[in-house]
């Protein structure tokens, strides 16, 4: 008897380790707050999104709903939304840090639907567009993603669809394509290195320098209205250093010239105004951008962090 007891334990402990790594995956990182279900007739805001009744439309028995601060979720498995509306709120905070802009409490919340099942999303994919970056879809303010349970979101994908969902209610007559890109881009890698960091990973913001010779023109640039599929890495890198550039010349200059072309004021003539100190044209600003997108910017972080 006592043989057997021996010969089982090593085998118990083994399913007591297995049991103990499941239940961290699939539990919220502190274990306390999992997102708790409510009714959708209970959630505090329905969404005026049409996109948002499409997707609830498939498969409509799957759908279970919740919701935070500033986000209401519908989702197929708790353990799922739950890590989401985590990073999420974290997103927020970092996103209305660097505005500098606070949602007044009870303010409207953006609404994230996330899918699990890829035959699903294939269906729903012809109601939007795909942002190339992410795979995401955002409309009007709010979120449709796919999300496999096997694996988390990779790198800083959600924290810049968060970006985009906060800058849309702030901005809500939108902004242009590339300062939206760019600057989803810019505060979801600090966000993403400081979510590592917090997490006990060592992790830094990096941001990709761009050879002079691959830069979009910034005219061009200014015009796109949505990013190029033939030069899509570029236009999100180059977006990134521009706003990474304006913040960093002046932040100050910069949040004012976000407020100018939010609300639809021309690029060249609110910046020479807004940066008069700093860029007397266009052309000077473009050289000195040039400069400085050619730079390896992580380098120079890394030695500012160790030094
Ligand atoms: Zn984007």
């Amino acid at each position: 008897m006592s043989a057997c007891v021996r010969s089982f334990t090593p085998a118990l402990f083994i399913l007591a380790l297995c049991h103990v790594t499941l239940a961290q995956d699939t539990s919220t990182p502190s274990g306390l707050n999992a997102l708790s279900e409510v009714e959708l007739s209970q959630v505090s805001q329905q969404d005026p999104n049409p996109l948002g009744e499409k997707a609830l439309a498939i498969r409509p028995e799957q759908w279970k709903h919740g919701e935070t601060d500033h986000f209401v979720y519908h989702f197929v498995h708790s353990y799922v939304a739950t890590p989401v509306s985590v990073e999420a709120e974290f997103h927020y905070r970092v996103v209305a840090k660097e505005l500098e802009r606070d949602q007044p409490a009870g303010d409207t919340k953006s609404h994230i639907y996330i899918f699990e099942r890829p035959e699903d999303w294939q269906q729903f994919q012809v109601f939007g567009k795909l942002e190339p970056w992410t795979g995401g879809i955002q409309s009007a303010g709010s979120l449709f993603i796919l999300r496999n349970p096997a694996y988390k979101f990779a790198g800083n994908v959600l924290g810049h669809e968060i970006a985009h969902l906060i800058l849309h209610r702030f901005y809500a007559e939108g902004i242009p394509c590339w300062l939206n890109e760019g600057f989803a881009q810019y505060v979801s890698k600090g966000a993403h290195a400081s979510y590592q960091r917090a997490r006990g990973y060592i992790a830094k913001p990096h941001s990709q320098a761009i050879a002079s010779e691959e830069l979009i023109p910034l005219a061009k640039l200014m015009a796109m209205t949505h990013p190029p599929s033939d030069n899509v890495e570029t236009f999100y890198d180059e977006s990134e250093r521009l706003v990474r550039f304006l913040a960093f010349t002046d932040k100050r200059n910069f949040l004012a010239v976000l407020d100018a072309l939010g609300r639809h004021q021309p690029f060249e003539a609110s910046i020479l105004r807004i940066y008069a100190g700093s860029f007397a044209s266009l052309a000077a600003l473009e050289q000195r951008f040039r400069d400085y997108a050619a730079k390896d910017f992580g380098t120079t972080l890394q030695q500012a962090d160790d030094g």
